[in-house]
């Protein structure tokens, strides 16, 4: 068997078009322009690669696009006074601290100084209570893609057994949320679980999120089993950098009915969700109808 390849890069050029005609709109119909503001402290390769990428599809989408690029050494209450400024400032509807900060910063004390609002990332402490509660919020951005794809692939959810392996704010907790919103069986594994290839066996749906290269091999996956493969780690392999998930598509792709392909997966849909959660942010702040 070989697994059908979700084109994560495919779907999310469709967000990203949907997002394109919803703003033009917003600009026709209504005279706004939403706009994203991206903070990133510090020189972090990975997120300075991250940044330039969102700063960039933002504006090709007809959005403005707001950086602050900050000192690694910048001060807690220099980066709240940034934050509180983006707050307040009608013209910003999205605002991302891009993680991780640097160590001496509070990343609890900060994500949680955003208007939750214009928490585009879905992390304010305001937004996961909602989510965890089914009542409406903001999404964190790459469990939304990885949803996305799922429903598109299988239509209903609901009754599938579902295991999440890893249990981030970021990403794995707030995953099994959405798939338990969408009525499936839910387990989340991580570093402590025991036996985590019979775990994995009993899913209909594997959500790896570990940051582990390919960690979870062909023989952990149930035949047919529809895999999501989050993770991003670079590996150097005969010589060359190359970029691989948590799971090891070779053998992986052998018995899955379905799979996620790093990079072109889950990486590219994640930009989207936040692109179409901002149009949702400026939707909300000026009473307007929010896109599907
Ligand atoms: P974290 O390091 O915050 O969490 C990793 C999780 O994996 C933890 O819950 C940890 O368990 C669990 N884990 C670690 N080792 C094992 C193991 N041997 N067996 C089972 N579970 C284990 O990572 P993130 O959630 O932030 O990211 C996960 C991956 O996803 C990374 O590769 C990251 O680069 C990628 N990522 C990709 C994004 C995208 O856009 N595609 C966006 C965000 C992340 P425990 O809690 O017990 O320590």
């Amino acid at each position: 068997m070989t697994a059908n390849i979700i084109d994560g890069k495919a779907f999310a050029a469709t967000v990203r078009e949907k997002v394109t005609g919803h703003v033009a709109r917003l600009k026709e119909e209504n005279g706004i322009t939403p706009g994203l503001a991206v903070v990133l402290v510090g020189e972090d390769p990975a997120s300075q690669v991250y940044v330039r990428s969102k700063g960039k599809q933002t504006v090709e989408t007809g959005m403005n696009s707001y950086e602050y690029k900050m000192d690694a050494d910048t001060s807690e209450a220099d980066l709240l006074a940034v934050v509180e400024k983006l707050n307040n400032d009608p013209e910003v509807h999205g605002i991302l601290v891009q993680l991780p900060l640097p160590g001496h910063l509070n990343e609890d004390l900060i994500i949680n100084s955003i208007d939750p609002a214009k928490d585009v990332d879905g992390f304010h402490i305001s937004n996961v209570g909602l989510l965890g509660t089914g009542q409406k919020s903001m999404v964190p951005c790459t469990p939304l893609g990885c949803l996305m794809m799922l429903r598109d692939y299988h239509g209903s959810l609901s009754g599938m057994n579902a295991v999440v392996i890893g249990r981030s704010n970021i990403v794995g907790k707030p995953m099994a949320q959405l798939l338990l919103g969408d009525s499936c069986t839910v387990t989340i594994a991580h570093s402590r679980t025991k036996d985590l290839p019979e775990v994995v066996r009993g899913a209909d749906i594997v959500v790896a999120a570990v940051g582990r290269p390919e960690m979870v091999p062909g023989d952990w996956i149930r035949e047919g089993a529809t895999v999501i493969d989050v993770g991003i780690n670079r590996i150097e392999r005969d010589g060359k950098n190359k970029l691989v998930g948590d799971v090891d598509f070779e053998s992986a792709s052998k018995v899955a009915g379905a799979i996620t392909p790093v990079p072109g997966g889950v990486g590219p849909m994640t930009i989207a969700c936040l692109l179409a959660n901002t149009v949702t942010a400026c939707c909300r702040a000026n009473g307007l109808a929010e896109p599907e």
